[in-house]
Formats: C-alpha cells, sequence, structure tokens
C-alpha cells in the first residue's frame, strides 16, 4: 500500500512540473509578442506622458516575463529536464553584456557598481555562459533590490586545478540591508522570502537563490552566502 501510494505521489508531483512547464511555456509567447510591440510603440511615440505610460507597461511586461521564466526553469529543474549546455564562451564579453544589464537595473538609485575582474582571467573558457550568466544576474539583481546606499561590487578570481581546468569563483558583495543570521538556513529554499516586513514593497517569488543553487549545482560548482544584518552580504559561487 505504501508503495502505491508513493508511486501516486510521484505521479501526482510529475503531473504538476508538467502543468507547469507547459503553462509559463504557453504565456511567455503571448507575452512576447506584447514586449515586442511595446517597444515599437515606444520608438513611434512622441508624446511624453504616452512615453511614460508606455515604459510602465512595459517594466511590468518584463517583471513579469521574468517570474514565468522562474517559474518555468523551477518547474524544470525539479522535474530534471535542466539541461547543462556546455561550450566555449569568451568571459570577458559575457562581463561586458552582464554590466550593460546591471547598469540598467540601478536605474537612478543612488548605488556605486564596482567591478573587480582578475587580471589573470582567461579569454576563452567551457562552460554553460547563459546559465552563469542567470546566476550572476540574480545575485547582483538582489544587491541591488536590498541596497539603498553604499554599493554593490561583483568580483571574479580564477583558481587554477589542473593544466586544463580553473575555477571561475564569483562574489556579489552589498552594502544593503543584510540577513539575520536566523534566516540564512531558508535562503536556498524555494518560494522563501525572509524579512518580509521589510521587504513587502519589493516584488519577488523567493525562486531566485532556489534556482540560483539549484544551476549552481548542476554546474557542480558551489554557492554560499555571509551576512550582517543591518550591514551587507556577500554571496558567493564557484564553478568549475
Ligand atoms: P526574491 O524573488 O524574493 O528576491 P530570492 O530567492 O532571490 O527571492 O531571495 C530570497 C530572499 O532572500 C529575498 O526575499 C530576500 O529577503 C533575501 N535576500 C536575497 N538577497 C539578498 C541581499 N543581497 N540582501 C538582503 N536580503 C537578500
Amino acid at each position: 500500500v505504501l508503495k502505491e501510494a508513493l508511486a501516486q505521489a510521484e505521479q501526482a508531483n510529475r503531473a504538476k512540473s508538467d502543468f507547469l512547464a507547459r503553462m509559463s511555456h504557453e504565456l511567455r509567447t503571448p507575452l512576447n509578442a506584447i514586449i515586442g510591440y511595446l517597444y515599437l510603440l515606444k520608438k513611434n511615440s512622441s508624446d511624453e506622458k504616452e512615453q511614460d505610460y508606455i515604459h510602465k507597461i512595459y517594466l511590468s511586461a518584463e517583471n513579469l516575463l521574468g517570474l514565468i521564466n522562474d517559474i518555468l526553469d523551477f518547474s524544470k529543474i525539479e522535474s530534471g529536464k535542466l539541461e547543462i549546455l556546455e561550450e566555449e564562451y569568451e568571459p570577458m564579453s559575457m562581463f561586458h553584456d552582464l554590466s550593460m544589464i546591471f547598469l540598467n537595473r540601478i536605474g537612478d538609485k543612488d548605488i556605486e557598481l564596482l567591478y573587480d575582474i582578475s587580471p589573470s582571467m582567461l579569454t576563452r573558457l567551457w562552460g554553460d555562459d547563459q546559465r552563469i550568466r542567470q546566476v550572476v544576474i540574480n545575485l547582483m539583481t538582489n544587491a541591488i533590490k536590498y541596497t539603498q546606499s553604499g554599493y554593490v561590487r561583483l568580483r571574479v578570481e580564477t583558481e587554477t586545478i589542473s593544466d586544463e581546468a580553473i575555477n571561475l569563483k564569483f562574489s556579489v558583495e552589498d552594502t544593503g540591508q543584510g540577513i539575520r543570521q536566523e534566516d540564512i538556513g531558508k535562503l536556498f529554499n524555494s518560494f522563501q522570502q525572509v524579512d518580509t516586513k521589510k521587504n513587502y514593497k519589493k516584488e519577488g517569488t523567493g525562486l531566485g537563490l532556489a534556482i540560483s543553487k539549484q544551476l549552481v549545482e548542476l554546474m557542480h560548482g558551489t554557492i554560499g552566502v555571509e551576512s550582517t544584518y543591518g550591514k551587507g552580504s556577500v554571496f558567493f559561487f564557484t564553478i568549475p
């Protein structure tokens, strides 16, 4: 009986993941059309007020797309369907693209963005740069989101393992609100948000860190955090 119940529970869980994956996929198609046409509308509009409205719709649509992508990734990871696709990539061009995204995210917030990329960075590496980008974006977006003043610093170092392999060591340091010691253990759980009283105005699903941890582990790496409440946090991860 127990075996049967277990099989049923697993079947139900699979059905849930499949449903989530299919739904988020179906939601993305019309949303991408909305975003595309908003872009055209924005380009062709000369009215200031209209521009402002379009911009706000655009931000919300992008936000919604981010949430849907998170749900899609989460359900793929849960059902074991997320694949790591390794290929050759150029880390410096990845950092350049990322810096453009962060500049955009920071908007008019009074935070300094600092980059500290090791001078011994190689020109070409082997790995899944799309997934690495995703993790860096998650950590940097959080750092920017939960910091009011001071700085956010992305540091990337290399560590030689052998003639053919290195570790890429990332850290994202912020001078933001920090995380309570008793909350640290919950951070990487799915749908988990902490300090909700302080964060009630901030958008999010509590999926970003759970996905980041899973992605890093699928790439055979490790992820962690150190934080002082009220002072700031450092999130770090290492990927071979
Ligand atoms: P969310 O979508 O809520 O940002 P995450 O999984 O990315 O979800 O983060 C989980 C929770 O961890 C957040 O709700 C927030 O309370 C906390 N958190 C994450 N990064 C930071 C940070 N840099 N500083 C302070 N709190 C953070």
